[in-house]
């Protein structure tokens, strides 16, 4: 089997590619040309795995490229990850976030209509898709309220595969993934802004950790347990779209005190409020239902809150420690 990953060089795509090639698949990647060049497949290499991937040059931006990657990989699965990724920055790049994390669903669907229309396709939507939740635990029935430049961009996406699906038959799922972290998260996310700030202050190179709207409560899983439904999603029968969640919601608060007291510190005594780090709206909760990913994948996750962050804590103490880049 093969499978294609755009997005691959980030935290979903890495651990994605470390699956599949658990499992015998042979997996190629879409990489975005950078004057960094060795530096991107940094998570690939993280895991063990980068130099059994095969990376091509491409951009969910540039068509043209899409489709000669699918031309030249012939992939038995598409996995569509790649995206402007982060909230907080779609008010700063709203044009761009909406090329590539909305348009850029359209020209990979595009580059599999023309080349490869029987491939099954997944794209990674969002709970930001609930924004402003219309009900108090989220499922795939539950109305979509956008909240972010981001949040509007992944409902187009997340339509998109839905039609491609509903016109031309295509096997096309959509994943309605909440917040999922990992030692490989983006460090600009709160998790790992918080683990990476904990690991600083504990071995004294800074004090403080600024942070913005700590009362905001959101569902936290494992990407390692996530990206498992997501090949679930691709070995059914049909399509369909599936919600992915923990079934539990803790705030911002209470995750850092976990980081914090996990080195034995306190975290009123370092944690400084910040308001640019408000948004212009933020979503307040989100708390996902993922029976039907239960009931039909047989998915549930393995790895808990509390532990995640103190492996999160742990890895970056290790970072921190002896010197290794943030990323
Ligand atoms: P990351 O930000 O870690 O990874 C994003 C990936 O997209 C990177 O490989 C990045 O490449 C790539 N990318 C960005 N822009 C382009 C472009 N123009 N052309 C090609 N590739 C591009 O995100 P995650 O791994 O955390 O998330 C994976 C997907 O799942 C994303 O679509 C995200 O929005 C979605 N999602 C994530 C959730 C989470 O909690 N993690 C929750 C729900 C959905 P580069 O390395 O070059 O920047
Ligand atoms: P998101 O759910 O995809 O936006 O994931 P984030 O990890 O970026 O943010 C989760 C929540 O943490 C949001 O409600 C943010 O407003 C809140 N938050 C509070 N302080 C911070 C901060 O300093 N950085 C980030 N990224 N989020 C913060």
């Amino acid at each position: 089997m093969k499978a294609l990953i755009t997005g691959i060089t980030g935290q979903d795509g890495a651990y994605l590619a470390a699956l599949l090639l658990d499992k015998g698949y042979e997996v190629f990647g879409v990489i975005r040309r950078s004057s960094h060049r060795g530096v991107e497949d940094h998570r690939l290499r993280w895991l063990g795995v980068a130099h059994r991937v095969t990376l091509l040059d491409g951009d969910m931006g540039d068509l043209s490229s899409l489709v000669r990657i699918v031309k030249e990989t012939q992939p038995h699965e598409i996995y569509n990850l790649a995206a402007q990724s982060f909230v907080a920055s779609s008010w700063r790049q709203p044009v761009l976030t909406a090329n590539i994390t909305a348009v850029g669903v359209t020209n990979m669907l595009e580059a599999m209509r023309a080349v490869k229309p029987d491939a099954r396709f997944y794209q990674a939507s969002s709970s930001e898709m609930f924004g402003l939740v219309q009900q108090p635990r989220q499922n795939e029935a539950t109305p979509f309220y956008p909240r972010s430049p981001y949040a509007v961009a992944k409902l187009y996406g997340h339509w998109t595969a839905v039609n491609y699906r509903e016109s031309f038959g295509f096997h096309a799922s959509s994943g309605i993934l909440f917040n999922h972290e990992s030692p490989l998260r983006g460090v600009e996310f709160v998790t790992r802004k918080v683990t990476d700030g904990v690991a600083r202050i504990k071995l004294g190179l800074t004090k403080e950790l600024r942070l913005g709207n700590i009362d905001a409560k959101r569902d936290w899983g494992h990407a390692r347990d996530y990206v498992r439904a997501m090949w679930l999603m691709l070995q059914q029968e049909q399509p369909g779209d599936y919600v992915v969640a923990s079934g539990r919601t803790t705030s911002v608060r209470d995750m850092c005190r976990i980081a914090f007291a996990h080195v034995g510190l306190d975290m009123d005594s370092h944690v400084v409020i910040d308001p640019s780090f408000y948004r212009p709206a933020d979503v307040e909760i989100l708390l996902g239902d993922a029976s039907k990913a239960t009931e039909k994948l047989g998915w549930k996750p393995e790895i808990g809150l509390e532990d995640m962050i103190r492996e999160m804590v742990d890895v970056d103490l290790e970072r921190v420690r002896t010197n290794q880049e943030r990323a």
